[in-house]
């Protein structure tokens, strides 16, 4: 099969009026429009400056392609995906995700309201370079129209799938950082239905990320840990730009890493004999927790769109990734951060202890992440690698994860850029290092 060009991991990005121009937006637009050939496509953005520009370059040429389109508004990414999945039409989302602001993009959701596959983007983009598009007479041209009820059905949907009435009665103190991006507006109002006391911080949509940068990591969220250190509240919550992923800080202001909240989360949500996926990528931690509750765990290639598609396949009831992004298959398939957020709060209110002596019984293990330049071709990285380790225990799902006494390296090829990522997990900080650092060193040399 070929491998999408211009589509990334995560839909086709770049910087607006340099490389995704109002042209290019255009052509991504019409290849859409006439490749789904629907009646109808759904179409939001995030908080970002460019998001107008690129959302009605691609709005005006799906309305060429004879199909009405429908804008949602400023709009998490998976408020995007549960409208197209209810109203069974597809969709296509203006987003950089985490990017920093200047970056924008573009993807396409499937009318199930997951994202679409690698085949399927191949297909629009053979379109975008034969411009092969279809383009109707005057007196089928699309109509361009609004609904806002699109928030409704999305909260209400979220609420409908956890026990709210349990969470309403613990009247949590909530403090939610959403990074002035698209859950600036949704999140918040969520935690209050939940009868939540909420602490917005950031929740003014501000397409410079005035505030921080999107990506929600620790060194990105120093407002928000300074405020769970005040130990006034529950819980601390964290988005990135589109929202669909969910970081959490815990009552004495320590970040979360996100596969401890992913073990954390699934550990509640599932039963016996249940399937749950998850990338190579993610900690044994996860691995423990669903032998603990005899659950079965399904290793993908690492990206969230695999990740559903697997949990689709194999009717997994949870999913996620080790960066915050959880996919909850009673609600939809495709990660959710006002879901995740819901579900922390679900087992908080179930559970009725803090989130850190819950924590207490996630197995604990330290991960170590660096990258090398990669100066040749992945192949012949990954075959020297084979030869190397052979007589090492080695996993080929995504890039090379090799095993070692105490725990496991995973090498890949970055998707975006030219580095190689190397992943090495143990229970000890001091395995964990060694490993990363021999394997580095190893690349290094190559
Ligand atoms: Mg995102």
């Amino acid at each position: 099969m070929k491998t999408p060009q211009l589509f990334g991991t995560n839909g086709i990005r770049g910087v607006p009026n340099d490389y995704l121009t109002t042209e290019f937006s255009m052509a991504i637009g019409k290849a859409i429009g006439t490749f789904f050939n629907a009646r109808k496509i759904a179409i939001a953005r995030d908080t970002r400056i460019s998001g107008d520009m690129i959302l009605l370059s691609v709005a005006s040429a799906v309305l060429s392609t004879g199909t009405d389109t429908v804008y949602l508004d400023i709009l998490p990414t998976p408020a995007l995906q549960y409208y197209c999945k209810n109203h069974k039409i597809p969709g296509i989302m203006i987003t950089a995700s985490h990017n920093p602001p200047q970056y924008n993009g573009i993807k396409a959701i499937d009318s199930d309201g997951t994202e679409i596959d690698e085949e399927k983007e191949v297909e629009i983009e053979n379109l975008i370079f034969s411009k092969k598009f279809k383009n109707v007479p005057w007196n089928e041209i699309g109509q361009y129209s609004s609904d806002n009820t699109v928030i409704d059905e999305y909260i209400n949907g979220i609420m409908n799938a956890v026990n709210t009435g349990k969470i309403k009665e613990k009247k949590f103190s909530v403090a939610i950082d959403a990074g002035n991006g698209a859950s600036y507006f949704t999140s918040p109002l969520l935690l209050s239905k939940f009868n939540c006391h909420v602490v917005s911080l950031n929740s003014n949509p501000d397409g410079k990320f005035s505030s921080r940068d999107s990506e929600p990591k620790p060194e990105n969220l120093s407002d928000l840990i300074n405020i769970m250190k005040t130990k006034k509240f529950d819980i601390g919550i964290a988005h990135d730009g589109d929202a669909d992923r969910c970081v959490f800080i815990d009552e004495n202001g320590n970040f979360i890493d996100g596969d401890k909240s992913l073990a954390l989360i699934v550990k509640y949500s599932i039963n016996k004999n249940d399937n749950v996926v998850t990338p190579v990528s993610s900690s044994d931690a996860l691995k423990e927790i669903c032998n603990e509750k005899n659950a079965n765990l399904i290793l993908t290639k690492v990206g969230a769109p695999i990740v559903a598609r697997a949990m689709i396949n194999n009717r997994a009831i949870i999913g996620g990734e080790e960066n915050g992004g959880i996919v909850y298959g009673k609600h939809q398939y495709c990660r959710d951060g006002a879901m995740t957020l819901s579900l922390m709060l679900n087992l908080l209110a179930n559970e009725n202890k803090k989130l850190s002596e819950l924590l207490k019984d996630i197995p604990d293990y330290k991960m170590i992440k660096s990258s090398v330049e990669r100066k040749r071709e992945w192949n012949e990285i990954y075959n020297d690698l084979i030869e190397k380790y052979k007589n090492k225990k080695m996993d080929f799902t995504d890039g090379v994860k090799i095993y070692d006494d105490n725990g496991w390296t995973l090498i890949r090829p970055s998707g975006t850029e030219k580095i190689i990522r190397i992943f090495s997990e143990s229970k000890s900080m001091d395995d964990a290092a060694e490993y990363n650092r021999g394997y580095s060193d190893y690349l290094k040399s190559l």
